[in-house]
């Protein structure tokens, strides 16, 4: 068997153990003679493997008892919607900083259900770095909300020091690095993270939302885009993504298996500086688009010297097994998505690539 040098930005590689684990478990989930895909999502033992899903994600992110945790479909994208529907009154206004394409999204729903602001935007960089805390300021209106996007996928940059304002609600899309490192949960009133990057396959949304916040959530809303419908029936409302769910379930015990978020965040601090200190040494070469003090620990984006050599980098790479690596179509070069999964074997591999494509050149 060989497994691709999977640097895909989403989906994205999952650890090999957890498909072995699902592979194994695919025809007969513990002796009920099916899958886990056949059966109700009313049984005991589907509702077994959503509550363990449920209690390691609290435990591994020491999400405090002030906080729901809810699995959702519709992707992050639908959390653009919601977020605002639910939490954004009509004379509140909601706060956005920009530091990328996914947080123009989510404010572009937003300006569609109520009135917003920007706070901060990097957008005149190129989206290269993350503002600091004193260069965002809260309009002197009722802030419903201050919407954050905490690692920036297409771009490579990411937050390594969260902003606070007070008693306004932070709200953050955690969709491309939930579980890569330790955060404080209790600092946020929402923190929203489609799957497919870091916690499984696609098809579930995560979303950890603080108790306080659901008082808030006007009266007529549709039933299945009020957060609380969800919270209320332990997310089984209606039918969820119980396969996803489940691949969710083995994700997080393996999380655990690797020592939990503190040897998680070591691993992707080694794998993330072997692949920029390769660029730093050949910095004539190797550009990274990020700023140095916002670099992303899970997708690191560069550019080569121009556009051939780009193209003949990737092909090259395409050749000896490297999947994944081209850049956003939004943005060009080349990006190298190392998500938790990602072995570290995967990111010396490339390293070594990257030294030998740079000595032929
Ligand atoms: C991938 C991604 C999204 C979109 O997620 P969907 O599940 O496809 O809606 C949103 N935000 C960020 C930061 C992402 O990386």
């Amino acid at each position: 068997m060989k497994r691709a040098y999977n640097f895909n930005a989403g989906p994205s590689a999952l650890p090999l153990p957890v498909l072995q684990k699902a592979q194994q478990d695919m025809i007969d989930y513990k002796g009920t003679g099916m899958s886990i895909m056949e059966m109700s999502h009313r049984s005991s033992t589907f509702e077994e493997v959503l509550n363990g899903a449920k209690e390691d994600l609290r435990s591994l992110m020491n999400i405090p008892d002030t906080h729901e945790v809810v699995f959702l479909q519709g992707g992050a994208s639908l959390q653009f919607s919601m977020i605002p529907m639910n939490f954004l009154g009509t004379n509140q206004i909601g706060a956005y900083v920009l530091t990328g394409s996914w947080s123009e999204k989510a404010l572009k729903e937003a300006q569609k259900l109520g009135q917003t602001t920007v706070i901060g935007s990097s957008k005149e960089n190129n989206y290269r770095s993350i503002p600091t805390q004193n260069e965002l300021h809260l309009p002197q209106q009722d802030v419903a909300y201050v919407h954050i996007t905490s690692n920036n996928t297409i771009y490579g940059t990411q937050w390594h020091h969260f902003p606070s304002f007070g008693e306004t609600d932070l709200i953050a899309d955690m969709s491309s690095d939930i579980l890569c490192r330790n955060i404080d949960v209790s600092k946020f009133s929402l923190i929203y993270a489609g799957a497919q990057k870091n916690l499984g396959p696609s098809g579930v949304t995560v979303a950890i939302v603080k108790k306080d916040l659901l008082s808030r959530i006007p009266a007529g809303l549709s039933t299945i885009l009020n957060y609380e419908t969800h919270v209320k029936n332990n997310s089984l409302y209606h039918t969820p993504p119980t396969f996803s769910i489940y691949m969710l379930s083995l994700v997080l015990e393996w999380v655990k298996e690797q020592g939990g978020l503190d040897a998680i965040e070591k691993q992707n601090e080694k794998k993330a500086s072997m692949l920029y200190e390769c660029m730093d040494m050949y910095g004539d070469f190797y550009t990274p688009h990020a700023d140095k003090d916002s670099r992303s620990l899970m997708n690191v984006t560069f550019t080569l010297p121009d556009k051939d050599r780009t193209t003949s980098f990737l092909q090259l790479a395409e050749e000896k097994g490297f999947v994944g690596l081209s850049g956003h179509r939004s943005v060009g070069g080349c990006r190298a998505s190392i998500y938790n999964a990602v072995p570290i074997e995967t990111c010396e591999a490339l390293v070594s690539f990257m030294e030998a494509f740079y000595k032929e050149q």
